[in-house]
């Protein structure tokens, strides 16, 4: 059957990444998993080969797919994310978490000074929106930035920020005005690793993710001057509702890459085990599982493409974001758990890697907006459009 999901050359595209990924990011592979090494060589290559630049401007981004898109945007996340997932959290939170917000609300300067280089994975970009008494409620963020002068002072802690001890800009979402409702109270800020005030509190240990590195920072009386305002005073809400919806389609993307190599371990397992005789895919109670997953990884692909296709277009995509992410991450899930089943202790078993895909697919139930907070979502905007026919 022709490949309905992609155009020519965007599977033309894919192939180029795979064998990209083969070539530079495979031999460091079992490197990362073993030491949990932070890799800003292979951020470098990747930005060199123009993997940080697919959904960006033609004028600050790299190579010859530049500017094509969020639809390429997920097929690079799915292919690195299938080799190495900590690396493309890494390549992700720079490219597209510090990236999306700062090419769409940059001034002029803003864009030559950080987005170009971050984009050239020559500097590593961040966002600082968690904190550690502000997760999904994030309009009550305690971060502040008080006016003096022109300038901005700023304090606060910010929690769970990926590249966070690596990055060389952030971009910080504070409160500026406190006497207004924080959707209107609050601003983005560029900081930059080497102001004085910033710090960093720790790396955090996590479940999986190996070869990123997740931190708590702290700003401590940061002086900022107005150049470093992203957007306009007051924006910085919408600045972050803006990016959580290109965010949760590329993690969606991720959710993919995680997902297949565990369901491709699964359908070759099963027809090589032999148990009672057979090949064990001949046990309905394997079957049916390989069925399930089949269908799932499909279903989730097609709603990651709808919506990275209607952000292409230009459309607002709340819903179909969220749905895209909640599907795929909760498919990766059930996906690597029935692998890992299907390859019985073989597949507790570190050597194997489906445990690792496990683990590393657990987080995107809850990194970029939790299932929970993003069902809330949903339901939201599907009772916003419904006019008496849902279709
Ligand atoms: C590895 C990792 C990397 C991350 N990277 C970044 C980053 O780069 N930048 C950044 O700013 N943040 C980052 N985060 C933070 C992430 O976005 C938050 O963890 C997430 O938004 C949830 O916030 P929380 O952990 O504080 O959970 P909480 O908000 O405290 O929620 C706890 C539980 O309560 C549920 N809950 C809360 N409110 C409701 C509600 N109204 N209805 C139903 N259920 C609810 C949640 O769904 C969850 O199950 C990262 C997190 C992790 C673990």
């Amino acid at each position: 059957m022709t490949n309905i999901f992609y155009t020519e050359e965007e599977l033309a595209f894919r192939d180029e990444v795979r064998a990209f990924c083969k070539k530079e990011l495979v031999p460091f592979e079992d490197e990362i998993q073993k030491n949990n090494t932070y890799h800003k060589d292979l951020l470098r290559k990747i930005g060199e080969a123009g993997y940080m630049s697919v959904h960006h401007p033609a004028e600050f981004g790299v190579g010859k797919y530049v500017g094509k898109g969020l639809v390429y945007e997920t097929i690079v996340a799915e292919e690195i994310s299938a080799v190495c997932a900590g690396l493309d959290m890494s390549r992700m939170a720079s490219a597209t978490l510090f990236g999306k917000p700062v090419a769409r609300f940059g001034t002029p300067n803003q864009l030559n000074k950080y987005l170009k280089p971050v984009l050239r994975g020559e500097k590593i970009g961040a966002i600082g929106i968690t904190e550690p008494n502000v997760g999904s409620d994030t309009a009550r963020m305690e971060t502040y930035a008080m006016k003096d002068g022109e300038d901005y002072i700023l304090n606060g802690k910010k929690y769970f920020i990926t590249n966070g001890s690596q990055a060389d800009f952030l971009c910080v979402f504070a409160i500026t005005n406190k006497t207004i409702p924080p959707k209107q109270g609050m601003s983005a800020f560029i900081v930059e690793n080497t102001m004085p005030g910033f710090s960093v509190v720790k790396d955090i240990a996590l479940m999986g993710m190996q070869g990123a590195r997740v931190s708590e920072l702290a700003f401590k009386d940061i002086r900022l001057s107005k150049e470093q305002l992203l957007g306009e005073l007051g924006q910085g809400f919408s600045i972050l509702m803006d990016e959580l919806d290109s965010e949760r389609v590329a993690i969606a993307g991720e959710c993919l890459g995680y997902a297949r190599p565990a369901f491709e371990a699964a359908l070759k397992y099963s027809q090589e085990r032999i148990q009672f005789k057979k090949p064990i895919r001949f046990f309905e109670g394997v079957s049916f599982q390989i069925a399930d997953c089949a269908m799932e990884f499909e279903a989730a692909r097609l709603l990651t493409l709808k919506a990275a296709r209607a952000y292409d277009k230009g459309q607002k995509i709340t819903k179909e974001a969220s749905m895209a992410k909640v599907y795929t991450a909760e498919m990766a899930v059930r996906v690597c758990d029935r692998s890992l089943a299907i390859l019985g202790g073989r597949g507790y078993e570190i050597d194997h890697k489906v445990e690792r895909y496990y683990r590393d697919a657990r987080l995107m139930m809850i990194g970029g907006g939790t299932v929970e907070i993003l069902r809330f979502l949903i339901q939201r905007e599907v009772y916003k459009d419904f006019t008496g026919e849902y279709w």
